[in-house]
């Protein structure tokens, strides 16, 4: 069941990891079941995101329960069933440990508009600061949650980044995005800080403009290319299976 979810969702891992946001077995995404909304598929624990099949991707429930699939589920699973219990609006939540992000929360600043990627976030990023840790608790999954508010995108202190959308598509886009935002800046940061930003008048304009679902949907399908191109493991034909 789900054939076409899932196979959406195993190209979500694949290109995460092509595009640097993997950390080994580490890092989960998620997509809620449109026919049953108290109940999501998700990355099975063990493996790397870009391992996932059909066949091995899990069901949850937003009770943090596995109810299918024959794999191991993640302890930071209430990042995911906490979000999507809190926000109707979301259908697909990313965890993940880029590095860019990571580094750039340690600094303790907020996140500027210094590049168009920066741009999209002038809204704000919450900052999860409550521990360091992972997000082993339900308790600790709500505190998320909540700290994401209506936002689509948090950084959790020297940990990671959560990104959440109405399609899984938007949330690879914002996670890919957010990374991005946080390289430049540090970038502009270790050049002795950035002086010049995107002009205050200019911002809600230039984030509308790089921020449309045609652009998520058709960044994904040339990821997914890219990555079956490039990469004989994630080639749908002739590549290595991975699920043996
Ligand atoms: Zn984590």
């Amino acid at each position: 069941m789900y054939e076409d979810l899932k196979e959406r969702l195993k190209n979500a891992g694949r290109v995460l990891v092509h595009e640097g946001l993997g950390d080994y077995v580490a890092g989960h995404i998620s997509m809620r079941l449109p026919d049953r909304p108290d109940q999501f598929l998700m990355k099975p624990a063990g493996m790397g995101l870009d391992e996932m099949t059909i066949e091995n991707i899990i069901t949850v429930n937003l009770e943090g329960q596995k109810t299918a699939g024959p794999s191991a589920r993640h302890n930071e699973v209430w990042i995911h069933s906490e979000v999507l219990r809190l926000r109707p609006d979301v259908n697909a939540v990313l965890h993940a440990h880029p590095e860019a992000a990571v580094a750039f929360s340690s600094l303790d600043k907020p996140l500027l508009p210094v590049s168009n990627d920066g741009s999209i976030f002038y809204a704000g990023v919450p900052v999860f600061a409550e521990t360091t840790d992972l997000i082993t608790t339900k308790e600790r999954g709500e505190a998320v949650a909540r700290t994401m508010g209506d936002k689509q995108a948090l950084i959790l202190r020297n940990h990671g980044i959560v990104t959440c959308s109405s399609s899984i598509e938007e949330t690879v886009w914002l996670g890919l995005k957010l990374e991005r935002a946080c390289r430049v800046q540090l970038a502009a940061e270790a050049a002795g800080g950035p002086k010049l930003l995107v002009k205050t008048e200019e911002l809600a304009a230039k984030a509308a403009k790089a921020n449309r679902p045609d652009l998520h949907s058709n960044v994904f399908a040339y990821l997914v290319r890219r990555a079956n191109a490039t990469c004989p493991y994630c080639a749908p034909q002739g590549g290595i299976r991975i699920d043996s």
